[in-house]
């Protein structure tokens, strides 16, 4: 470990991090921690992933209300942004934008604002439009769209036919055929808001996961909490362990919702080109100030490649990043570099 170190990205909240030697550290993983009687914890399912809620406060009925404000406030996100309901807002976008301009609550705007700045940002490999051909894909029913049925979609894929009025906090699509899908920044963003909560009611140790999206606050006991990236192969080994305090982190994994055909892997990271899975890496891991930062940058290298996403991620101050290649190589940053990387096995 070579210390502290504070990061800040324009908008976002100071963070520090932990450079960190990870192969040094034979630390505990974060999850499952060690229990303690003054942390408090919650697991449940929301949004389509596992919510992980985890923070210290030295009186239970306040620690057993913060953890159900969390819980509330990511039903809130999941009404409002949730493909999955026909009644949500993203919902009535994804039917009525191509007709007419959409009115949405700012929340939503925003989230659809900062995605679009994503996508500005990875020259486009970051894109909620993927889903007009995404929606073609069913992993869990081993369902892919044909070549031709893609050649169709695609041309429905491009973030720059959003056309947001920031007045009137209306969503229009320059195109039919146009869908969005927030799944790849929304759980960021989710997390973010929970945070937010948390600091509001005086919690200063804690972290919110959802899904491959997590954000901690202060330290645990004064060490860094020690996360751990699996191996994309075995989720019982890991890649690599790192020390963080007040940051966020996100890792995307070609594993998370797939089914292999043929020898193919056919899982839920879209190239936005292309419309196929994007397989130039095999997980990504990004740690910046905000979940919404980590979130909107960790599917980058899979549509790319860790050589230009390492490029991009390298521009943005405050911002490091570990990528598995399919040869098994890890990756990292030079704010996180531990030496030599050693080859998967
Ligand atoms: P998690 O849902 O565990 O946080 P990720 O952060 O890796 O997982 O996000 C994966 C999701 O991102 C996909 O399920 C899909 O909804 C969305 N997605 C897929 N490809 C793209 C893309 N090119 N741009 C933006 N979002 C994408
Ligand atoms: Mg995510």
């Amino acid at each position: 470990m070579r210390g502290l170190r504070r990061s800040r990205l324009p908008g976002a909240a100071p963070g520090r991090r932990m450079r960190g030697c990870a192969a040094l550290l034979a630390m505990a993983l974060l999850l499952p921690a060690i229990a303690q009687a003054e942390w408090f914890r919650r697991e449940d399912a929301i949004m389509g992933t596992r919510i992980y809620v985890e923070l210290w406060l030295d009186d239970a009925a306040q620690g057993a209300a913060a953890i159900d404000a969390v819980i509330a406030s990511m039903h809130g996100v999941d009404e409002l942004m949730s493909t999955y309901k026909p009644q949500s807002q993203l919902s009535r976008v994804n039917a009525r934008a191509a007709l007419e301009p959409v009115a949405v609550d700012r929340e939503l705007f925003d989230v659809i604002r900062a995605s679009l700045e994503f996508s500005k940002l990875t020259g486009g490999a970051f894109d909620v439009t993927y889903a007009s051909v995404g929606y073609l894909y069913d992993f869990r029913a081993r369902q892919r769209p044909t070549e031709a049925q893609i050649a169709k979609a695609l041309p429905g894929v491009n973030w720059r036919n959003v056309q947001l009025d920031p007045k009137a906090l209306t969503v229009r699509f320059e195109k039919a055929g146009m869908r969005i899908d927030l799944g790849g920044i929304a759980k960021g963003y989710a997390v973010d808001r929970a945070i937010g909560l948390l600091q509001a009611r005086g919690v200063a140790h804690a972290v919110v996961s959802a899904g491959g999206d997590s954000r901690l606050i202060g330290d645990r006991f004064g060490r860094p909490w020690i996360v751990g990236i699996r191996h994309p192969d075995d989720p019982k080994r890991v890649v690599t362990r790192i020390p963080l305090v007040d940051t966020a982190m996100s890792t995307s994994g070609d594993y998370e919702r797939y089914f292999d055909e043929q020898g193919v892997r056919y899982h839920h990271i879209i190239d936005p080109k292309t419309g196929h899975s994007a397989s130039r890496v095999r997980s990504a891991t990004i740690l910046a100030p905000t979940a919404m930062q980590t979130d909107g940058l960790s599917k980058t290298a899979f549509v790319l490649g860790a050589e230009e996403a390492l490029k991009i991620i390298g521009k943005i101050p405050g911002v490091d990043a570990v990528f598995v290649t399919p040869e098994g190589k890890v990756l990292y940053t030079p704010g996180l570099q531990p030496g030599e990387s050693t080859p998967l096995r």
